[in-house]
């Protein structure tokens, strides 16, 4: 019969067997996983190259035709141009580094050093967690050198050029320094409770690791917009007029439990447009970024909403955590099969005795196993990253669905437009390089369908034309 702890059982068998095939000295790890980078990177640079002829094309596609003057569609063909170099330039450069790191065998030497660290500290190199806290501090420190640089390029280079960047250098530091402090306070406490958790679960860690990391999950979700995020923003109730009113008799129609109505300056950083919500099922804030209330006429707003709780309504964010979670199973479950393999651990410098237990005493180095397990699966994120960009978007079509049924055809259609102008966004995209890319579908493919949905021509209807009957229907309305 097929009782539960059968079916523990079972698993147990195959990951003990996998686990014993895996653990083979013959088999190259550290070659497996840079022939793995190595082909990562030529699929992402294929991909890129793809996208990058779509720059040179001169003129918009039929859809956005009538919305891009010439002067926007040049602006966002270079924009997307030199966004796309970047990220080319810095996908060869990460590889290379990643070549450098396995090849000159950083990590076991980090944790040598880290080991005499603590030495010289006086702590006992028994203290495995401590020790590992110690080295993943000491190798994010060193990797986050290259990432800094290339962000404040981005920043203050790319973005700057192209009129998008509000940040000043000061503020940058400061959100660099905050974002350090609180990966120290958040991120350490965290990771010792995780490697805790596996060193006292022992064999049958997955279940009690699963346990623990939605717990904090959960924990997250509530305290991110209550203590994190008023570090980086100021919120402010939006003010009593249209918007507000538009806003809270939408949630009140749909049900949305709407506790509080947020505007945060994002206008402080960039001049980039959102709004999201967020919160406990019985208790929702929605946060719109003082960017849209500028870009936007309060109609436009509201259906910009209209498609946000259209995802609430379809439960999306649910489906999604719920993905996320089953992602997180199969990873952990595989981690089995991996955390004590010797030729894992030998293959990029480690002491194969660590794979087992700590040589000086004291329990096994989780943390290391958890690393090399990583950077040999990181290639599979390709296939996950296909698999959740193709729900996203489909969650996307199906809340301007949302929002085209409740009647915002019309101001749905001309708020993405303007998003899309106002951000430069590509007005060409490759196809495969948007369905490996995009958690959204492009602005003509949901032009597109919206047509579909409610016969609305948005695609040969000009811009003027459109305005003078939004014109036209607000005086009707006065
Ligand atoms: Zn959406």
């Amino acid at each position: 019969m097929l009782t539960f702890s059968n079916v523990v059982q079972g698993l147990d068998d195959i990951t003990s067997h996998l686990a014993a095939l895996a653990d083979n000295p013959d088999i190259p790890y550290e070659r497996i996983v840079m022939g793995l980078s190595g082909l990562t990177t030529i699929w992402e640079l294929y991909v890129s190259s793809r996208q990058l002829k779509c720059y040179s094309i001169r003129q918009p596609p039929p859809e956005l035709q009538h919305h891009l003057k010439k002067e926007t569609y040049d602006k966002a063909q270079a924009y997307g141009k030199d966004k796309l170099t970047f990220n080319v330039r810095q996908t060869m450069f990460n590889f290379v580094l990643g070549l450098v790191m396995i090849k000159a065998r950083l990590l076991a030497h980090a944790w040598d050093w880290t080991a005499s660290l603590m030495d010289t500290m006086g702590l006992e190199q028994s203290r495995v967690i401590t020790h590992s806290l110690l080295w993943i501090t000491v190798t994010s420190l060193v990797s986050a050198v290259p990432s800094l640089f290339w962000m404040y390029y981005y920043t203050f280079v790319i973005e700057e050029k192209h009129g998008f960047n509000k940040t000043t250098k000061r503020l940058w530091v400061t959100d660099q320094i905050k974002t350090f402090l609180l990966a120290v306070v958040i991120g350490l406490p965290f990771l010792a409770g995780f490697l805790k958790v596996i060193e006292m679960a022992g064999k049958n860690f997955v279940p009690w690791l699963m346990l623990f990391l939605v717990s904090v999950q959960l924990i997250l979700q509530i305290i991110f917009p209550i203590f994190i995020q008023p570090l980086f923003n100021k919120f402010n109730p939006v003010p009593e007029g249209d918007v507000r009113q538009r806003v809270e008799a939408l949630a009140n129609k749909l049900h949305f439990p709407l506790k509080h109505l947020y505007v945060i300056d994002g206008s402080k950083r960039s001049s980039h447009s959102n709004a999201y919500f967020y919160g406990l099922p019985w208790s929702k804030q929605i946060v719109l970024y003082d960017t849209l209330l500028d870009q936007n006429t309060p109609s436009e707003v509201e259906a910009v909403l209209a498609h946000e709780l259209g995802h609430w309504k379809l439960s999306h964010p649910t489906r999604l955590l719920l993905i996320g979670q089953g992602n997180l199973l199969w990873t952990l479950m595989l981690f089995a099969v991996f955390i004590h393999n010797k030729s894992l651990y030998s293959s990029f410098g480690f002491d194969p005795r660590l794979a087992v237990g700590s040589p000086v005493g004291g329990p096994q180095p989780i943390l290391i196993g958890f690393m090399l397990y990583q950077l040999l699966f990181e290639p599979l994120d390709t296939f996950v990253k296909f698999f959740i960009n193709s729900k996203t978007r489909k969650y996307e079509y199906q809340a301007d669905e949302f929002a085209v049924k409740l009647g915002h055809a019309n101001d749905l259609g001309a708020a993405l437009i303007k998003l899309h102008v106002e951000n430069l966004s590509s007005p060409h995209s490759d196809k495969l390089y948007s369905k490996y890319h995009h958690s959204h579908p492009t602005l003509p493919e949901r032009l597109r369908a919206m047509n579909e949905y409610k016969g609305v021509d948005w695609l040969t209807k000009s811009q003027s034309s459109k305005e003078e009957e939004l014109k036209a229907k607000e005086k009707k309305e006065l």
